[in-house]
């Protein structure tokens, strides 16, 4: 546990390009897009600023190339007040980019272009030892090589640094590295691939939250269920019993999801890091993401500590 909330992010960091479209082309065709966003993403990242609204001392280790667009996320970075010197730079690889569209149906497409991010290998972690045992917490996604993501749970064991693993998108890691995750953080999508398996409702996310802590699938599980809140689960310090509860969301009116649940993240680190117990950290995570999806963007619509603890209780 660290005073000052140090969080050290191991994540992607993409540049998302958005065309929206009356309806998709067809192979071969070329249409007119009738509006653009170009805006900084990859769940890492996205991570890394909301960990950083919330107060954290971040550290976000990323890869980019050499080009535009790391110069675009740099300069993002530093406008948010986050350091960028845990970018490494790639020189012989584009920086990451997400090309988007979204028809005025709602649906969307995406193309990920990984491009630098691939190159976070075992290696880059490694290298951070000594900034991980100096952290509060160290978090992860599942956009990364499988092997860096167990990595990182090793390194935060022999620090003795939590571990907090958000499996999206849902990769097949090592039983050890789900086991270490305290908490492990999924939506219900990501819970199902992991073998955590709803009855009805609620009630039946509560009891597979308990169940996957109670048979040792993660140290503590939280499982974000969008505009029903989330629930979690953990073994009490005391007297070795598994405790799960819910935490409802405060009732918003939605103008834009994408990003909610890395807002809920970030937040939930960044807690964590700073001494709240799991379930005030999973409160004030709640609060984040419903004041996000009440704001237009990913980056943009994190809000700030004060913020969110105003809106948690
Ligand atoms: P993901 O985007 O990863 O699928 P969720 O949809 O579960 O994640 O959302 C993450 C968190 O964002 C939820 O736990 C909740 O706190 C908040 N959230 C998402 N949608 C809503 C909503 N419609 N109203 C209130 N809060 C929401």
């Amino acid at each position: 546990m660290s005073a000052a909330g140090r969080v050290v992010v191991v994540g992607s960091l993409n540049v998302d390009s958005t065309a929206y479209v009356r309806s998709f082309p067809a192979p071969g065709e070329t249409i007119t897009a009738h509006g653009l966003r170009v805006a900084l993403g990859g769940k890492g990242t996205n991570q890394a600023v909301a960990a950083h609204r919330f107060g954290a001392d971040v550290e976000l280790l990323a890869r980019v190339g050499d080009d535009a667009n790391a110069r675009l996320a740099r300069d993002t970075l530093a406008g948010f007040g986050l350091a960028t010197d845990g970018l490494g730079i790639e020189p012989d690889a584009p920086t990451g980019v997400a090309l988007i569209t979204v028809a005025d149906s709602g649906e969307n497409t995406v193309i990920v272009a990984s491009g630098a991010n691939e190159r976070m290998s075992p290696a880059v972690v490694a290298g951070a030892r000594e900034r991980v045992a100096d952290a509060g917490a160290v978090l992860t996604q599942g956009e990364l090589p499988v092997a860096t993501i167990e990595r990182i749970a090793e390194v935060a064991r022999e620090a003795g640094t939590r571990f907090v693993l958000n499996l999206a998108p849902p990769v097949e890691v090592s039983p050890d590295t789900l086991a270490a995750a305290d908490p492990l953080v999924v939506n219900e999508h990501e819970a199902r691939a992991v073998g955590i398996e709803p009855g009805d409702a609620i009630d039946g996310w509560l009891a597979a939250a308990s169940a996957a802590v109670e048979r040792g699938l993660a140290q503590s599980v939280v499982v974000t269920l969008g505009a029903a809140g989330a629930v979690a689960a953990e073994r009490s310090d005391a007297d070795g019993r598994v405790t799960a509860w819910t935490q409802p969301a405060p009732e918003v009116t939605p103008v834009d999801t994408t990003g909610a649940g890395d807002g809920f993240t970030g937040t939930l680190a960044a807690a964590l890091a700073a001494g709240h117990p799991l379930v005030d950290a999973v409160r004030l995570a709640t609060a984040a993401g419903a004041l996000a999806v009440q704001q237009r963007g990913t980056v943009d619509s994190y809000a700030d500590r004060d913020a969110v603890v105003a809106a948690a209780d």
